[in-house]
Protein backbone atom coordinates (compact mmCIF):
# COMPACT_ATOMS: atom_id res chain seq x y z
CA UNK A 1 0.00 0.00 0.00
CA UNK A 2 1.12 3.41 -0.87
CA UNK A 3 0.88 5.99 2.23
CA UNK A 4 0.66 9.62 0.54
CA UNK A 5 0.06 11.37 3.61
CA UNK A 6 -0.69 11.30 7.36
CA UNK A 7 -4.28 9.92 7.76
CA UNK A 8 -3.44 7.24 5.18
CA UNK A 9 -0.84 5.88 7.53
CA UNK A 10 -3.68 5.97 10.57
CA UNK A 11 -6.01 3.97 8.31
CA UNK A 12 -3.34 1.53 7.18
CA UNK A 13 -1.97 0.74 10.66
CA UNK A 14 -5.71 0.09 11.99
CA UNK A 15 -7.26 -1.23 8.79
CA UNK A 16 -4.13 -3.39 7.84
CA UNK A 17 -4.76 -7.21 7.26
CA UNK A 18 -1.05 -7.96 8.44
CA UNK A 19 -1.19 -9.02 12.25
CA UNK A 20 2.42 -7.95 12.70
CA UNK A 21 1.94 -4.44 11.26
CA UNK A 22 -1.27 -4.10 12.75
CA UNK A 23 -0.44 -5.23 16.75
CA UNK A 24 2.85 -2.51 16.03
CA UNK A 25 0.67 0.09 14.55
CA UNK A 26 -1.79 -0.02 17.48
CA UNK A 27 0.98 0.08 20.09
CA UNK A 28 2.30 3.00 18.28
CA UNK A 29 -0.98 4.86 18.07
CA UNK A 30 -1.54 4.24 21.77
CA UNK A 31 1.99 5.49 23.04
CA UNK A 32 1.17 8.61 20.46
CA UNK A 33 -2.19 9.12 22.56
CA UNK A 34 -0.64 8.58 25.95
CA UNK A 35 1.89 10.87 25.12
CA UNK A 36 -0.05 13.53 23.94
CA UNK A 37 -2.19 13.47 26.48
CA UNK A 38 0.62 13.95 29.43
CA UNK A 39 1.44 16.88 27.48
CA UNK A 40 -1.70 18.55 27.24
CA UNK A 41 -2.27 17.90 31.32
CA UNK A 42 0.96 19.31 32.22
CA UNK A 43 -0.10 21.95 30.02
CA UNK A 44 -2.82 22.02 31.52
CA UNK A 45 -1.76 22.22 35.32
CA UNK A 46 0.92 24.45 34.17
CA UNK A 47 -1.30 26.98 33.23
CA UNK A 48 -3.28 26.51 36.16
CA UNK A 49 -0.20 26.98 38.75
CA UNK A 50 0.39 30.36 37.02
CA UNK A 51 -3.35 31.75 36.95
CA UNK A 52 -3.35 30.86 40.51
CA UNK A 53 0.46 32.48 41.25
CA UNK A 54 -1.60 35.50 39.15
CA UNK A 55 -4.19 35.20 41.55
CA UNK A 56 -2.03 34.97 44.70
CA UNK A 57 0.01 37.74 43.58
CA UNK A 58 -3.17 39.98 43.14
CA UNK A 59 -4.68 38.76 46.28
CA UNK A 60 -1.59 40.30 47.64
CA UNK A 61 -0.91 43.30 45.95
CA UNK A 62 -2.37 45.71 48.84
CA UNK A 63 0.18 44.06 51.72
CA UNK A 64 2.73 44.25 48.69
CA UNK A 65 2.19 48.43 48.18
CA UNK A 66 1.80 48.80 52.18
CA UNK A 67 5.22 46.94 53.23
CA UNK A 68 7.04 49.19 49.93
CA UNK A 69 5.54 52.43 51.24
CA UNK A 70 6.52 51.39 54.40
CA UNK A 71 10.20 50.35 53.79
CA UNK A 72 10.57 53.94 51.77
CA UNK A 73 9.36 55.52 54.94
CA UNK A 74 11.72 53.85 57.20
CA UNK A 75 14.21 55.01 54.65
CA UNK A 76 13.88 58.07 54.42
CA UNK A 77 13.52 58.41 58.37
CA UNK A 78 16.85 56.50 58.80
CA UNK A 79 18.84 59.02 56.43
CA UNK A 80 17.03 62.12 58.32
CA UNK A 81 18.71 60.41 61.18
CA UNK A 82 21.48 59.49 59.72
CA UNK A 83 22.20 63.19 58.98
CA UNK A 84 22.14 64.06 62.63
CA UNK A 85 25.55 62.90 64.63
CA UNK A 86 25.82 63.22 68.17
CA UNK A 87 29.67 63.68 69.65
CA UNK A 88 30.98 64.92 72.71
CA UNK A 89 33.41 67.81 72.82
CA UNK A 90 35.33 70.80 74.00
CA UNK A 91 35.29 74.16 72.48
CA UNK A 92 38.71 75.01 71.28
CA UNK A 93 37.69 78.44 69.86
CA UNK A 94 34.87 80.89 69.35
CA UNK A 95 34.56 83.26 67.04
CA UNK A 96 31.51 85.90 66.71
CA UNK A 97 29.78 85.64 63.19
CA UNK A 98 27.41 87.96 61.51
CA UNK A 99 25.55 89.79 64.37
CA UNK A 100 24.84 87.17 66.81
CA UNK A 101 26.31 83.85 65.19
CA UNK A 102 29.25 82.16 66.41
CA UNK A 103 31.56 79.86 64.57
CA UNK A 104 33.19 77.62 67.07
CA UNK A 105 36.30 74.79 66.74
CA UNK A 106 35.37 71.70 68.41
CA UNK A 107 37.60 68.92 69.72
CA UNK A 108 35.53 66.06 69.17
CA UNK A 109 35.32 62.72 70.21
CA UNK A 110 34.28 61.26 67.23
CA UNK A 111 34.96 63.68 64.72
CA UNK A 112 38.24 65.17 65.75
CA UNK A 113 38.92 68.99 64.96
CA UNK A 114 36.17 70.17 63.45
CA UNK A 115 34.14 73.65 62.63
CA UNK A 116 30.37 74.49 64.00
CA UNK A 117 28.14 77.01 63.37
CA UNK A 118 25.34 77.62 65.80
CA UNK A 119 22.64 79.68 65.50
CA UNK A 120 21.29 82.76 68.15
CA UNK A 121 17.98 81.20 68.16
CA UNK A 122 20.11 77.69 69.85
CA UNK A 123 22.16 80.24 71.76
CA UNK A 124 19.12 81.46 73.73
CA UNK A 125 17.91 77.93 74.76
CA UNK A 126 21.05 77.26 76.91
CA UNK A 127 19.79 78.36 79.93
CA UNK A 128 22.57 77.39 82.21
CA UNK A 129 25.51 79.93 80.79
CA UNK A 130 27.39 80.65 77.60
CA UNK A 131 29.49 78.72 74.95
CA UNK A 132 33.31 79.74 75.73
CA UNK A 133 36.46 78.31 74.79
CA UNK A 134 37.29 74.88 76.99
CA UNK A 135 33.20 73.92 77.69
CA UNK A 136 33.14 70.33 77.10
CA UNK A 137 29.40 69.30 75.72
CA UNK A 138 27.02 66.85 73.89
CA UNK A 139 26.31 68.70 70.23
CA UNK A 140 23.68 67.32 67.77
CA UNK A 141 25.26 68.20 64.59
CA UNK A 142 24.25 68.09 61.03
CA UNK A 143 26.24 68.77 57.54
CA UNK A 144 26.57 72.07 56.35
CA UNK A 145 28.07 73.96 53.81
CA UNK A 146 31.40 72.20 52.80
CA UNK A 147 33.45 71.90 56.01
CA UNK A 148 31.05 73.49 58.76
CA UNK A 149 28.60 71.57 60.43
CA UNK A 150 25.64 72.83 62.00
CA UNK A 151 24.81 72.75 65.55
CA UNK A 152 21.58 71.33 65.99
CA UNK A 153 21.39 71.14 70.12
CA UNK A 154 23.78 71.10 72.87
CA UNK A 155 23.87 69.55 76.37
CA UNK A 156 26.45 71.26 78.44
CA UNK A 157 28.10 68.93 80.60
CA UNK A 158 31.19 70.62 81.94
CA UNK A 159 32.30 74.62 82.04
CA UNK A 160 35.45 73.52 83.60
CA UNK A 161 34.82 77.25 86.03
CA UNK A 162 36.91 75.79 87.67
CA UNK A 163 40.07 76.67 85.67
CA UNK A 164 39.34 80.32 85.49
CA UNK A 165 40.03 80.65 89.26
CA UNK A 166 44.23 80.97 88.65
CA UNK A 167 45.31 82.34 85.64
CA UNK A 168 48.49 79.97 85.60
CA UNK A 169 45.68 77.13 85.50
CA UNK A 170 43.51 78.75 82.73
CA UNK A 171 46.97 79.09 80.94
CA UNK A 172 47.86 75.56 80.48
CA UNK A 173 44.54 75.04 79.56
CA UNK A 174 44.85 77.17 76.96
CA UNK A 175 47.86 75.85 75.84
CA UNK A 176 46.47 72.30 75.73
CA UNK A 177 44.00 73.71 73.43
CA UNK A 178 46.33 75.52 71.21
CA UNK A 179 48.69 72.27 70.82
CA UNK A 180 45.35 70.15 69.83
CA UNK A 181 44.55 73.27 66.94
CA UNK A 182 47.78 73.70 65.61
CA UNK A 183 48.46 69.68 65.80
CA UNK A 184 45.56 68.01 64.49
CA UNK A 185 43.95 68.00 61.16
CA UNK A 186 40.07 68.82 60.49
CA UNK A 187 38.50 65.64 60.52
CA UNK A 188 40.87 63.15 62.47
CA UNK A 189 39.55 61.33 65.47
CA UNK A 190 41.52 60.38 67.99
CA UNK A 191 39.49 58.94 71.65
CA UNK A 192 42.96 58.00 72.80
CA UNK A 193 44.10 61.93 72.81
CA UNK A 194 40.72 63.05 73.39
CA UNK A 195 40.75 61.19 77.02
CA UNK A 196 44.02 62.35 77.47
CA UNK A 197 42.82 65.79 77.00
CA UNK A 198 39.41 65.34 79.20
CA UNK A 199 41.75 63.85 81.58
CA UNK A 200 44.13 66.68 81.85
CA UNK A 201 41.77 69.63 82.03
CA UNK A 202 39.87 67.72 84.93
CA UNK A 203 43.38 67.01 86.88
CA UNK A 204 44.25 70.95 86.20
CA UNK A 205 42.80 72.11 89.27
CA UNK A 206 44.06 69.46 91.18
CA UNK A 207 47.96 70.20 90.68
CA UNK A 208 49.92 73.23 92.68
CA UNK A 209 52.20 73.31 89.44
CA UNK A 210 50.10 73.23 85.90
CA UNK A 211 53.29 73.76 83.78
CA UNK A 212 53.67 70.00 85.05
CA UNK A 213 50.57 68.41 83.32
CA UNK A 214 51.45 70.81 80.42
CA UNK A 215 54.54 69.69 79.65
CA UNK A 216 53.33 66.05 79.86
CA UNK A 217 50.73 67.00 77.39
CA UNK A 218 53.10 68.40 75.04
CA UNK A 219 55.66 65.10 75.46
CA UNK A 220 52.84 62.78 75.55
CA UNK A 221 51.26 64.41 72.40
CA UNK A 222 54.85 64.64 70.06
CA UNK A 223 54.88 60.75 70.88
CA UNK A 224 50.64 60.27 69.91
CA UNK A 225 51.95 61.47 66.42
CA UNK A 226 54.72 59.28 66.04
CA UNK A 227 57.06 62.37 66.65
CA UNK A 228 59.15 61.78 69.09
CA UNK A 229 61.68 59.15 69.79
CA UNK A 230 63.92 59.37 72.57
CA UNK A 231 66.25 56.88 73.65
CA UNK A 232 69.72 57.26 75.54
CA UNK A 233 71.69 57.01 72.45
CA UNK A 234 72.86 59.64 69.75
CA UNK A 235 70.38 58.94 67.03
CA UNK A 236 73.37 59.07 64.64
CA UNK A 237 76.21 57.60 65.89
CA UNK A 238 74.71 55.79 68.72
CA UNK A 239 77.04 57.11 71.32
CA UNK A 240 75.60 56.77 74.87
CA UNK A 241 74.89 60.00 75.89
CA UNK A 242 74.64 62.48 79.29
CA UNK A 243 74.47 65.64 77.97
CA UNK A 244 72.00 66.14 74.84
CA UNK A 245 70.82 67.84 72.43
CA UNK A 246 66.82 67.61 71.16
CA UNK A 247 65.66 68.58 67.78
CA UNK A 248 63.53 66.81 65.24
CA UNK A 249 61.84 64.42 68.67
CA UNK A 250 65.05 62.66 68.74
CA UNK A 251 67.93 62.90 70.82
CA UNK A 252 71.60 64.16 69.33
CA UNK A 253 75.24 64.21 70.56
CA UNK A 254 76.86 67.30 70.00
CA UNK A 255 78.78 66.09 67.23
CA UNK A 256 75.58 64.96 65.37
CA UNK A 257 73.33 67.60 66.72
CA UNK A 258 71.50 70.11 64.58
CA UNK A 259 72.52 73.97 65.14
CA UNK A 260 69.31 74.41 66.26
CA UNK A 261 68.42 71.91 68.67
CA UNK A 262 67.78 72.60 72.38
CA UNK A 263 70.14 71.46 75.08
CA UNK A 264 68.92 69.27 77.90
CA UNK A 265 71.12 67.89 80.64
CA UNK A 266 71.27 64.17 81.88
CA UNK A 267 68.74 64.56 84.37
CA UNK A 268 65.98 66.72 82.48
CA UNK A 269 65.89 64.03 79.75
CA UNK A 270 65.38 61.48 82.29
CA UNK A 271 62.41 63.95 83.31
CA UNK A 272 61.38 63.65 79.76
CA UNK A 273 60.87 59.96 79.91
CA UNK A 274 58.92 60.68 83.09
CA UNK A 275 56.56 63.28 81.62
CA UNK A 276 56.55 60.72 78.56
CA UNK A 277 55.54 57.53 80.08
CA UNK A 278 53.70 58.21 83.31
CA UNK A 279 50.33 57.16 83.78
CA UNK A 280 50.05 58.08 87.47
CA UNK A 281 49.00 61.88 88.48
CA UNK A 282 50.61 61.17 91.93
CA UNK A 283 53.79 60.47 90.50
CA UNK A 284 53.34 63.81 88.10
CA UNK A 285 52.22 65.88 91.14
CA UNK A 286 55.42 64.77 92.95
CA UNK A 287 57.92 66.40 90.38
CA UNK A 288 59.71 69.91 90.27
CA UNK A 289 59.53 71.31 86.99
CA UNK A 290 61.85 74.85 86.77
CA UNK A 291 60.28 77.50 84.44
CA UNK A 292 63.25 77.11 82.10
CA UNK A 293 62.61 73.71 81.83
CA UNK A 294 59.09 73.93 80.92
CA UNK A 295 59.74 76.63 78.58
CA UNK A 296 62.14 74.52 76.43
CA UNK A 297 59.60 71.23 76.57
CA UNK A 298 57.53 74.36 74.86
CA UNK A 299 59.50 75.39 72.58
CA UNK A 300 60.89 71.36 71.75
CA UNK A 301 57.19 70.91 70.90
CA UNK A 302 56.98 73.83 68.45
CA UNK A 303 59.59 73.33 67.06
CA UNK A 304 59.38 69.60 66.33
CA UNK A 305 55.49 70.34 64.91
CA UNK A 306 57.15 72.93 62.35
CA UNK A 307 60.03 70.18 61.59
CA UNK A 308 57.56 67.72 60.70
CA UNK A 309 55.65 70.32 58.41
CA UNK A 310 52.36 69.30 60.39
CA UNK A 311 52.63 72.53 62.55
CA UNK A 312 48.89 74.33 61.95
CA UNK A 313 48.84 77.60 62.31
CA UNK A 314 45.35 78.18 62.73
ZN1 LIG B 1 76.24 61.34 67.53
Amino acid sequence: MLVKSKSDCTHYILFTKEPIAKLFGGVSVAIFWLAKGGVRSKLQTVCENEHEARREIARKTPQIVLQLALKTFLAKISLMTDKLQSTDGIVLHVLPFRDYDKILTLYTRDLGVIKVIIRKSLMSKISRGSIDPLTRAEFVLSAGKNDLFRCEDISLQNQNLKLREHLPRLQAACDMAYAITSSQMLHKPSSELYNLFISFLERLPLISDPEILLSSFYIKLLRHEGLLLITDFCSICRAPLSNSYLAKGERFCKEHAPNYALSFSKTEAEMIQILNFSRSFRELSAMELTRAFAMKIKDFFTMTLRDSSIFLDR
